[in-house]
């Protein structure tokens, strides 16, 4: 596997620093390899590691880590990215009825999906939903949408024989706006192979029906196919979404990185079963883990990182246990709250630190942080550890030395002070690992 190939790789590796860019081109060639087997789609695999590369080379190597499980950690990163956020939920929300259609080759889950969506907006989302079946290709396919809604207890387009797909469309938004539903799904027929009939039936129904998701039903374990098959639709239909069935059957899932970058589209959800429940909102982190066969690896460098900003902590608390908390800490401490964002929000969350929110809510306005670094920039090593040093004169020097005034200067001494009292009460409170963790 990726783990074995990579130590291989790094094992005459001993050197800290950066990854170089000949270690990175090496590991990567493995990592091309591995996407390959996790049936990534060649020209897919081939971009993604190029952007991977030019993420790599010049990282930081963590302490406590491989500089081959620091790539894998990259690779992961990457992949989480480029498969996209959760955003699993469907754009129905709109003046009623949304129409949600699905396409997708016969087979692949269209109807069954259907079905599972159906149930999922029913139940989650509190939708009234309707479904219509459009596939008059096959005689029992209707029939088959009407079992499974009388399984899901959603409703189903009454079955009126001879009529066509854009008809049936029609007749189900129609329908739908007359009693009121708030989501029509339409399952349409799918063929063996994609070809003009298919495509222009559904072009039909979306110029019937505009659709508000327009969903690719893919059957992941058909591998480098798919691509194909998403290529084809996608030239096509404005497609707005992807769902991968039979994930359950598939231990590799390189198919959804084909299906994002091919389409462009996210995945949204994914089908792991034949039951009507067994619908899942797509997660990034599992389908990377997978594709890399490394979750542990990538868990251990998340732990290092972690590690290292728990020392960070600790460090400071053994200093505050000595009550110290100077100016160089609480440089830190702005540099640390900078990255982390929604400072207010922290302040709320812990008891104690009220007196601290708008303190550290003037500190996170950018101006004041150039000036506050201008500040302590301007005072002497002996003060920053030693404010209590700083008389008037000393604070008309730093005025003039930074270009701020006393009264900023003041201000800063304040806040120094403020945060000092909240973190020494915080500290009482046994409250600070907690704050670590918040900080990781
Ligand atoms: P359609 O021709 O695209 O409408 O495909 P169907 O919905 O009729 O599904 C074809 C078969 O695949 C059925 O036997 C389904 O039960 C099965 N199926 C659909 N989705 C999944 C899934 O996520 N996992 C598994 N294991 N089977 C699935
Ligand atoms: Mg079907």
């Amino acid at each position: 596997n990726l783990s074995d190939r990579l130590s291989g790789v790094f094992d005459k590796l001993r050197g800290r620093g950066a990854l170089s860019e000949t270690d990175v081109r090496s590991a990567m060639r493995e990592v091309r390899v591995a996407l390959l087997e996790a049936d990534v789609a060649l020209p897919v695999a081939r971009d993604f590691v190029d952007k991977a590369t030019e993420k790599a080379i010049g990282q930081e190597v963590l302490r406590s880590v491989t500089p081959g499980q620091m790539v894998v950690k990259i690779v992961h990163d990457q992949l989480v990215e480029t498969l996209g956020a959760d955003t699993s939920e469907l754009r129905v929300d709109v003046n009623p009825p949304a129409v949600v259609m699905m396409v997708g080759l016969q087979g692949s889950g269209k109807t069954t999906t259907t079905a599972k969506l159906a149930k999922r907006l029913t139940e989650k989302q509190r939708k009234k939903v309707l479904m219509a079946s459009l596939d008059v290709a096959r005689p029992a396919a209707q029939e088959q949408l009407a079992v499974l809604g009388r399984q899901a207890s959603v409703d189903t387009l009454p079955i009126i024989a001879g009529q066509q797909p854009v008809d049936i469309a029609r007749r189900a938004v129609q329908a739908a706006r007359l009693q009121a539903y708030d989501v029509v799904l339409l399952d349409t027929a799918g063929r063996l192979h994609v070809d003009e009939q298919l495509m222009g039936e559904m072009k039909a129904v979306a110029a019937a029906t505009s659709p508000t998701e327009t969903l690719l039903v893919v059957d992941s374990l058909t591998g480098q196919d798919a691509v194909n098959v998403a290529k084809g639709f996608a030239a096509d239909v404005d497609l707005t979404g992807v769902v991968l069935t039979r994930l359950d059957g598939d231990a590799r899932g390189g198919a959804a990185l084909s299906m994002r970058a091919v389409t462009g589209q996210p995945i949204k959800f994914a089908g792991v079963g034949e039951g009507l429940e067994a619908l899942e909102a797509f997660h990034p982190e599992r389908i990377a883990g997978r594709i890399l066969g490394m979750g542990d690896v990538v868990s251990l460098v998340e732990r290092a990182a972690e590690t290292i900003q728990v020392e960070d902590a600790e460090k400071l608390a053994a200093k505050m246990a000595k009550g110290k908390f100077d100016l160089d800490d609480l440089r830190t401490q702005i540099a640390q709250m900078q990255r982390m964002g929604g400072l207010g929000a922290l302040a709320n969350m812990l008891p104690g630190m009220k007196g601290m929110k708008g303190a550290m809510e003037k500190a996170q306005d950018t101006k004041a942080l150039v000036h506050l670094e201008a500040m302590m920039s301007s005072m002497t090593a002996r003060e920053r550890a030693r404010p209590e040093l700083i008389n008037a004169k000393r604070k008309i020097r730093i005025a003039k030395g930074s270009g701020t005034t006393v009264q900023e200067v003041n201000k800063l001494l304040k806040m120094h002070q403020e945060m000092s009292t909240a973190m020494k009460r915080l500290k009482k409170m046994g409250g600070l690992g907690k704050l670590a963790a918040m900080f990781g």
